[in-house]
């Protein structure tokens, strides 16, 4: 096979953002993709059966978010602002309006006032040591390790800080067509410009030298490059050499393998339920709550699975619960039918309706145990107090040949995000075009 300029390992986001970037100003571009798609964890649904666009993987824009609204813009792909209502379940009873926790503005205040990073739980057990505060720091936690997935004794509050001061719940957007119409987008640029995409190609080894790599696949192909981008989730940089999905570099590079380890690297899993009736604006659930759910979004709760949205504005008879840190990587080997069971008791409990009825409502769903997945290991990036550090390091090339891209080396506000993965993509682009 003929030399590539540029390999890029991984069609996820930030793999194709620097791909298309790299190819346009005409870079000879060849993308090296483990799974039979493309998208990595933007994963949109495209079943007959299912609810179309439904999303296993990114499903929001969080923000007005420059990188991907730009590109949208290009791509011609347009987007609509979500909207609803919050509500909380807890010990019984339905809260509206509950999205916010008591006692955000003074936990805020005293984030503003932090000069040092320090960890979630450090930085909670310092400044409201008083037992009155148990429930806030309970609240707390729950959000990192529900939002942001992160694990609290490791999650630096600098960050955290950044992204909660940053947080732009006004401006939410969906995706016409689902997420995947901006990958769909992606590749056809790519591949308009010469650039090639090969699927089914787990990478097992990167072996390097000045100007000149050599890509080993499973299956033992060979691919030959000048420069790489390892375009790969943090999941699978930090996996050890045994676990599925995970890759070597020869010679090794102990310096940037160490950056890797000190990241944090959250846990998800995402149930998507589909039922043949929306149960929750009817009027059993009506004369339950004391009032109509009719423009409901996003329910808190305290069950095993605790957050759930709907489609809202539209009416869809489609439900997503989300489990995310600690908790999710319990679960990381639960069949997914016993996590199915799990999300229906969950919804049992809180709309007080037996399984076997939700049961004979459901029509379709889809278990995304994405830490399950050999290719992603995991839900997203959150920084820890070493992040910066690690970043130096892994932002510098190695002698102008390996380069790493993906969503957990940004350092803006939406960390975590496909705004994340886009921007490190770009940048990493730039960084090679200079
Ligand atoms: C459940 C879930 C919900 C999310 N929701 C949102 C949301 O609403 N909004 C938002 O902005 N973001 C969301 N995110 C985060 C967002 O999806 C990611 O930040 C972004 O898609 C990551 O892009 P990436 O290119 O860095 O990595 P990935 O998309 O993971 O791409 C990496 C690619 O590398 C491939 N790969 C792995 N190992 C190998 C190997 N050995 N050889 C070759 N290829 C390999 C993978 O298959 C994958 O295609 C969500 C993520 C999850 C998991």
């Amino acid at each position: 096979m003929e030399k590539s300029d540029v390999i890029v390992i991984g069609a996820g986001a930030s793999g194709l953002m620097a791909a298309y970037s790299l190819a346009q100003a005409g870079k000879k571009v060849t993308v090296l993709e483990a799974c039979n798609r493309t998208g990595g964890r933007i994963y949109t649904l495209g079943d007959t059966l299912f609810f179309k666009h439904a999303e296993l993987g990114a499903e929001f824009v969080h923000g007005n978010l420059p990188v991907t609204l730009n590109l949208l813009q290009k791509a011609g792909i347009s987007y609509s602002a979500i909207s609803g209502d919050m509500w909380q379940y807890r010990n019984g009873t339905f809260t509206k309006d509950a999205g916010m926790i008591e006692g955000w503005d003074l936990l805020m205040k005293k984030l503003n006032s932090v000069k040092e990073d320090t960890t979630l739980d450090d930085f909670l057990d310092t400044h409201f040591y008083d037992m009155k505060y148990e429930d806030l720091k309970d609240s707390v936690r729950r959000y990192a390790a529900g939002y942001d997935t992160s694990d609290t004794s490791r999650v630096s509050v600098l960050a955290l800080r950044r992204e909660w001061q940053g947080e732009d719940e006004e401006h939410q957007y969906r995706i016409e067509g689902g997420y995947c119409a901006m990958i769909q987008y992606l590749v056809a640029e790519i591949k308009n410009s010469g650039g090639e995409i090969f699927l089914n190609q787990p990478v097992k080894e990167i072996q390097w030298q000045h100007n000149d790599v050599s890509i080993i696949t499973a299956d033992r192909n060979i691919y030959k490059a000048e420069q790489v981008v390892v375009a790969l989730p943090l999941g699978v940089l930090q996996a050890s050499p045994d676990d599925s999905g995970a890759l070597s570099f020869t010679p090794p590079v102990k310096e940037q393998t160490q950056a890797l380890q000190k990241m944090g690297f959250g846990a998800i899993i995402k149930v998507l339920l589909q039922f043949d009736n929306l149960f929750w604006e009817d009027e059993v659930t009506e004369e339950l709550v004391g009032k109509s759910l009719k423009d409901m979004l996003f329910l808190f709760s305290d069950e095993q699975i605790p957050t759930w949205w709907t489609q809202a504005p539209a009416h869809v008879p489609l439900l997503t619960g989300w489990l995310g840190g600690a908790p999710a990587n319990k679960w990381r080997n639960k069949p997914e039918t016993e996590i199915l069971d799990e999300a229906l008791q969950s919804l049992s409990n809180i709309f007080n309706r037996s399984v076997d009825a939700l049961k004979e409502q459901l029509v379709a769903w889809h278990v995304a145990n994405w830490t399950a997945e050999p290719y992603t290991r995991g839900s997203y990036a959150y920084d820890t107090v070493d992040t910066v550090e690690s970043l130096k390091v892994l932002t510098k090339p190695i002698e102008n040949t390996v380069f790493f891209a993906g969503e957990y080396m940004y350092t803006g506000p939406a960390m975590g995000t496909v705004e994340a993965a886009l921007t490190s993509g770009q940048d990493v682009a730039e960084q090679m075009l200079k």
